[in-house]
């Protein structure tokens, strides 16, 4: 049965864009498209949207029907190499990036040179000169970002033979984020000192490679607003939510059940409450199954990282706070999992490296030829899951109230957190004590429903002065 031209129709699933010429909605081509009345599915093939339009008369387009937010969707291909700013470049993401791109550009393989190489136009660090400067030498991007206002004369020493433009300070991330000679924007700066320069970027429609899930955390509406007016894509390359978009491939928004983000434990996943008061910051740093920045591994060590990431997956696919769900995966092999509303449960699996989802954010819809690790099957192996123990884990719970709530709560627990980490860091705070901070200043913020940029950042200031006074009274 064929349903009248004037029906509405709808594609399902995430089409991949290939060699596409744009039509004139801005759309490119289709390689492969589910076609779909209610919930039949009538055929599936190649097509271009206007090729749609001329067959079935209307067609909804996955954002007209609910089924991907905007950001999520395929970019129009470039004719020319893809032109990457990374923001943390001396960073764990950064310098992974940095692999991806020394991998892209010594392959042969034909897929890679089909879709047209990378091109490191830009680079930011904050501290790290020496990391900086190696990257500098290695890539030759016109555009290098010190975010750290003083190093303007230690630069010139570290990196004498660099010719290109070299600034110093927050507004230079912002300059070369918003660059119009760049294409994507890999987002690697770790905490709130990320928010401006990716907001820039989502402002000027960059595709943005988010690893900086404060961003989300502390301004979801906004940024993912903001995207929706300027066109910009919002790609994840945290391994869990780029597991559930690679899953989100096999169905579409409203057929999505729930996400069960996996965790690994952390360094203390079989750890006592009583085990835990004496942590020391070495301990906390030593994660079992990823190598990353500090902050992140503390995180991940109280487990405020999966409560962080709960509150990203809920604005960067527009799922409920009751469609998220966490548990513990010890082995960091599945990365996550979609179910569907018919009860199937799709997984991404790969070794824990976070070069697979830099890559796929990079240069998605393709696939290419990663220098990431692989699954090895000759060997036997268990996969193992667990319930998370809320009880030892207190910050699960904080993330999904957060998630509930909204609002401001975001940019308080993140303020919080990020202070109580530094204190641990230094030995001011015991491990424990991480999370009550935060619960105390949550507790006891003025809640706003919507707060703009200007109130985000009067709050977050706020919440660091609280977290402050609370922590000197430990
Ligand atoms: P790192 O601590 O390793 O790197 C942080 C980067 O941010 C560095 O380049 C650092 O510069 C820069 N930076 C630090 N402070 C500032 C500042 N005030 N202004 C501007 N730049 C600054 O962090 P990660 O790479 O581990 O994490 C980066 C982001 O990615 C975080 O949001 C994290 O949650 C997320 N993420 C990380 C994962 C990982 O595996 N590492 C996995 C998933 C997400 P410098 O070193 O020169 O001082
Ligand atoms: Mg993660």
């Amino acid at each position: 049965m064929r349903p009248a031209s004037s029906d509405t129709w709808r594609i399902a699933g995430w089409p991949r864009v290939r060699n596409g010429s744009a039509d004139e909605s801005g759309h490119a081509d289709y390689e492969c498209v589910k076609i779909c009345y209610n919930t039949q599915v009538f055929d599936q093939g190649p097509r271009s949207l206007s090729l749609l339009r001329q067959e079935l008369g209307h067609v909804a387009t996955g954002e007209q029907s609910g089924l991907l937010p905007r950001w999520l969707r395929p970019p129009i291909p470039l004719n020319h190499s893809k032109r990457i700013a990374i923001l943390g470049a001396t960073g764990s993401i950064g310098q992974s990036t940095l692999a991806v791109l020394r991998h892209a550009s010594q392959a042969t393989d034909s897929a890679l040179a089909e879709n047209g190489r990378f091109r490191l136009f830009g680079i930011s660090g904050h501290e790290n000169l020496a990391d900086l400067a190696a990257a500098a030498r290695e890539f030759q991007p016109d555009f290098v970002v010190c975010s750290n206002p003083e190093s303007n004369s230690h630069w010139s020493e570290s990196c004498p033979e660099f010719s290109g433009r070299f600034e110093t300070g927050a507004d230079a991330l912002v300059a070369l984020a918003s660059h119009p000679h760049v294409d994507v924007v890999v987002a690697a700066i770790v905490g709130r000192a990320g928010l401006e320069s990716t907001m820039a970027a989502i402002e000027s429609g960059k595709l943005v490679a988010l690893a900086n899930k404060e961003t989300l955390v502390v301004a979801g509406h906004l940024a993912t607003d903001l995207a929706t007016k300027t066109d910009a894509r919002i790609l994840p390359v945290d391994s869990e939510h780029s597991a559930i978009f690679q899953c989100l491939h096999s169905g579409c928004g409203r057929e999505i059940r729930r996400v069960i983000l996996t965790a690994s434990g952390g360094p203390f996943r079989t750890w006592t409450a009583e085990q835990q008061r004496n942590v020391t910051p070495e301990q906390a740093r030593a994660h079992p199954t990823w190598k990353m920045g500090a902050k992140i591994s503390i995180d991940s060590a109280t487990m405020m990282n999966k409560a962080l990431e709960l509150i990203e997956a809920k604005w960067l696919f527009g799922l409920e706070p009751e469609q998220l769900e966490v548990v513990v995966h010890p082995e960091s092999i599945v990365h996550s999992m979609v179910e569907f509303v018919d009860g199937s449960i799709l997984a991404q699996c790969s070794p824990p490296d976070m070069k697979l989802p830099i890559q796929a954010a990079l240069d998605y819809p393709n696939r290419f030829d990663s220098p990431a690790s692989r699954l090895d099957f000759s060997s036997s192996f268990g996969l193992n899951f667990e319930p998370p123990d809320m009880d030892r884990f207190p910050a699960l719970l904080v993330g999904l109230e957060v998630a509930s709530r909204g609002g401001s709560c975001g940019v308080v627990l993140n303020a919080a957190n990020e202070v109580a980490v530094q204190a641990f860091l230094e030995r001011r705070i015991r491990f424990s004590e991480i999370v009550p901070v935060c619960r105390k200043v949550l507790d006891s913020h003025p809640f706003e429903p919507y707060p703009d940029l200007k109130s985000i950042l009067e709050l977050d200031c706020w919440a660091r002065l609280e977290s402050c006074q609370c922590i000197s009274s430990y």
